[in-house]
This record gives structure tokens, sequence and C-alpha cells, in this order.
């Protein structure tokens, strides 16, 4: 798969490595207990940014394992850990690699040493890719050379990305969070074709939706951050083994080691609030539990049902009762011989969006391969019943893949996530809510609050760190 030349130098205001004993208090000066709610990668790095700060943290997750979203299982029959829904990341998620760096994995992800993305159409196949000298303008030359798009069409699309590059999100974001992706891209004179078979590749699988349903604030942060910068802000980056050994057990091993608790399989059944601050939280189980503050990494939904009415109602928590998540399909098939040869592709005649190449990307286990098609925005999909996505997509495959044809399907899987991700639909920045609330001692965390990234790992510990460090300043 080739080596990871520049990952080592990239770094956000993330988290570093935690020594073994806790560090001296930092921000206000005492050492507090911090109950954290909910263990995904918010909570995740939000506890570790506390343990950071001195403080004393304990973590609750329902769950009897940690990562939330992002988590892998070992399926019985093939022995191979299998994600819940393929994650991909790129090279401005600079807190996300802060994060893997701090808890010691960083060698469990292959990064592209540049962006290559083999895009196929009616058995064409082209390459967005980027070249390194270029700054800015590194995906240029195989632009030129992409043959999904006509030249007029070609002219119009570098109009249109010149434009993305420019926008000014924080002059504009109001009006930008209003409009749809698709209203934005046709006022800039993308054609239907460009839309589709360039820009929907783009934002499709990045914010789960398509970029009608999608934010053009939104849409154009992915531009400007990861295709419009520098060359190694587009490479993408992906686990080298499942989600759970990435993500969820060694951050528990490092949690642990500077002394935090854990307590798995716990869920937070309400939130406490009496003048004006938060007393305490009911566990399940009977049980209850206290601290100086608090950092909720619920999901939306979850913390709006957990909070009393009359604070979930208020108007500052209110406007995340309009947020919503759209859905991922991951259809995981096993063939009894090799019939993909690139890491990865994306298919742009075909329901089927992305294919991963698991065998190669995860190392190979035995002599077939195992090969993970991932469909973004899977409205269509999600009540279908899995043994009909497995024909059809099976038969898809067969006539995108000639050496599927000849194959054997040995095993299939699919792994439904109904709320995969907060929705960035028009509109939605403004339900997205910032990590520090009214109450004094209660802070919040999770992908949808208010990081100006869309849900991805990358806005998840972004917003962790954000809520950790609100806390330790004081600050409200
Ligand atoms: C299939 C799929 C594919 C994805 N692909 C990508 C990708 O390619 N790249 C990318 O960057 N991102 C991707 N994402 C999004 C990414 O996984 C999420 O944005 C991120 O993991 C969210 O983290 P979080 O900590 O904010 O929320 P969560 O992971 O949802 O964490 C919340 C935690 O709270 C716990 N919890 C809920 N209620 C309670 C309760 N009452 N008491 C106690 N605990 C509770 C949950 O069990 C969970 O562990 C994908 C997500 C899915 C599902």
């Amino acid at each position: 798969m080739g080596s990871k030349p520049h990952i080592e130098e990239r770094s956000g205001k993330g988290l570093t490595p935690l020594s073994g004993s806790r560090r001296p208090t930092t921000g206000r000066g005492k050492a507090e207990s911090v109950l954290v709610l909910g263990g995904g990668l918010a909570g995740l790095s939000a506890s570790l940014r506390l343990l950071q700060h001195g403080m004393r943290v304990t973590l609750v997750e329902k769950r009897p394992f940690l990562g939330g979203r992002a988590f892998s299982f070992r399926d019985h029959e093939t022995g191979e850990e299998v994600d819940n829904g393929q994650h991909v990341f790129t090279g401005c998620c600079t807190y996300y690699v802060d994060f893997l760096k701090a808890v010691g994995v960083l060698d469990r992800v292959y990064f592209q040493p540049r962006l290559r993305v083999e895009v196929v159409r009616n058995g064409r196949a082209g390459v967005l890719a980027s070249t390194p000298w270029l700054g800015r303008f590194h995906l240029l030359p195989s632009f030129l050379r992409y043959p999904h798009v006509g030249l007029r069409d070609k002219l119009l699309a570098l109009y249109g990305l010149t434009k993305a590059g420019l926008a000014d999100r924080s002059k504009h974001g109001a009006a930008l969070d209003a409009e749809s992706c698709y209203d934005w891209l046709k006022r800039h004179h993308q054609t239907e074709r460009t839309i589709d078979n360039l820009w929907e590749l783009i934002v499709l699988p990045a914010l789960n939706d398509s970029v009608r349903d999608t934010s053009a604030d939104m849409a154009l942060m992915i531009f400007q951050e990861g295709l419009l910068s520098k060359p190694e802000d587009a490479a993408l980056g992906y686990p080298t083994v499942g989600l759970t050994p990435l993500n969820g057990e060694p951050s528990q091993r490092c949690i642990e080691k500077a002394g935090g608790e854990l307590a798995l399989g716990r869920s937070v059944r309400a939130i406490r609030v009496e003048d004006g601050g938060v007393t305490g939280v009911e566990l399940s189980g009977g049980r209850a539990a206290k601290a100086d503050a608090y950092v909720s990494a619920l999901p939306f939904g979850a913390l709006l049902d957990v909070l009393p009415p009359e604070v979930s109602g208020s108007p500052f928590f209110e406007p995340a009762s309009r947020l919503t998540s759209s859905p991922i399909v991951d259809i995981h098939l096993w063939y009894d011989r090799p019939v993909m040869d690139s890491p990865l592709a994306a298919f742009l005649d075909s329901p089927v969006q992305f294919v991963f190449n698991k065998s190669l990307i995860q190392g190979s286990n035995g002599r077939g391969q195992y090969l993970c098609i991932s469909l973004s925005g899977a409205w269509r999909y999600i009540d279908r019943p899995k043994d009909d996505l497995v024909e059809e997509f099976g038969a898809e495959m067969a006539r995108l893949l000639p050496k599927a044809r000849e194959a054997a399907l040995e095993r299939s899987l699919v792994v439904k996530e109904t709320r995969a991700t907060f929705r960035s639909a028009p509109g939605a920045g403004k339900c997205r809510l910032p990590q520090a609330t009214p109450l004094p001692n209660l802070f919040l965390a999770g992908e949808w609050t208010d990081t100006g990234w869309p849900s991805t790992m990358e806005g998840a510990v972004r917003s962790g760190v954000f809520a950790a460090d609100a806390l330790a300043s004081g600050s409200r």
C-alpha cells in the first residue's frame, strides 16, 4: 500500500500524548471532577483533554465498548474485523490525526502520499489526483484529463471551483447556510452533468447527502478545506485495522492509564438541573452520579431526551431539536478470488457509489477478496431487506467488475446505520449549539455541536477538545 511520508508532520491544536500520571492542573486552577456522558470520539477526546487539564474524569457510556458510531466487530464466519461503516478522513483532519497520535495508533492508518481516486463511468476509468508542486491548483492537471466532464462543462466547473475557493464563508455564512448546494451550483452556472459527475461525487460521501439536500455552506467548507487548499490536505487516510482497535480500545487504555474512570454499559437516564446548574445524573440500574462539571458528548436526540423539558425546550437548547440525521448502508462482500485491483474506486453510472478493497486496505485474509460497498445518503436502501440488497448489489458488481462475473460470492453482510450522521441540510448550521451552555457547569461535545465541520470523526474530536477547553477556561 506504500508509505505515509507526511502524516507525522500533521498536527492541529489538538490532543497531545498523555503521561501515565496526571498532569499539573491548568485552567481555573483547581482539579475538578467531570462526568463525561457518551463514549464516542467526542467523549473520548473530551476525556483525554480534560485529563490533560489535570481534571478527574469519569466517562459514562451506555454500550459495553467505546467508539460510538465508529466501531467494528469480528465477523464469526470470516474472522475478519468488520466496520459498522467504512470511515475515511483527509489530510486536513488535523485534530483527528492528533487524536490518533495521542492514543499511539498513527501506524494503524494508511495515508495516501497524495490524493488519488479512480472514477469509473460506463466502464471507462478516470482519475482525480493531486500534483504535489502546484499548491492549491494541485487538482488541475488531473481535472483537465478527467474524462467524465466535457470541455465546455470543464470550463464552467473551473469557474465554479474558483468561486467555491473564493467564497467568504465567515461573511456570508448565514446566507450560505440557508441555500442548498444545488442552488449555489446552479447560480454559478454548473450543468446537471457536471453536478452529477463531479460535485455530487465529492459532496455525497463527504456530507452523506445529495447536493440537493445539503447547505452550500457545508459543501463549500469541504471544498475549501479539503480540495482547494494544500495538496496534502486532500490526501485520503483510512484505517488498516477495524475501527474499534483504532479508536475505542486504545483510547480506553489511555484514559485508564491517565487515571480516568470508565462506567461502561451505563445509560444516562436523566440530567438533573436545579438552581440554574446541573446537580447530577441518573443512570441505569437506579444509580446516580455527581461531579463538579459535566460534558455531554451524547447525540443531539439523546441529550434532549435526558434534559428536563423546561431546559430542552429553552431558547438555547431548542434549535437542536430541529436537527435531523441521514443514513448509511454498507454492503460487505467476500469473493472466492480477487475481483478488484485498486484500493478504492467510485462508480458514476451505478447505484454502487464507492467500493473499498478491504483485503488490500486491512491486509489479505486468505485467497479471496473482501470488498465493502459504501452507500451514503442511503434513503432508498435503509428499509430494504438485507437479502434484496445483497442480490441487487452482487449483480451490479458483476456488471461493473468483469472478474466478479466468474467469482463466487462466499459471504455477505449488510450493516445499516439509520442515524449515521447529522444532516448538513440548509438551515442546519443555525441549529448547532456551542460547547458552552447557559448552565455554567454543563458543556456540550458531539460532532453535531458547532465545530464548523460536518459530521465527521474530525468534527467529533474537535468538539471534545473545544468543550474541555471551554470548561477548563471557565468560559460560558
Ligand atoms: C456508517 C458510518 C460511516 C461514517 N463514515 C465516516 C467517514 O468516512 N469519515 C468520517 O469522518 N466520519 C464518518 N462517519 C461519522 C462519524 O462516525 C461520526 O461523526 C462520529 O463518530 C460521531 O462521534 P460522536 O462522539 O460525536 O457521536 P457518537 O459516536 O454517536 O457517540 C455518542 C455516544 O453516546 C452514547 N450514548 C447515547 N445515548 C446515551 C445515554 N443515554 N447514556 C450513555 N451513553 C449514551 C452512544 O452509545 C455513543 O457511544 C460515519 C458514521 C457512520 C455511522
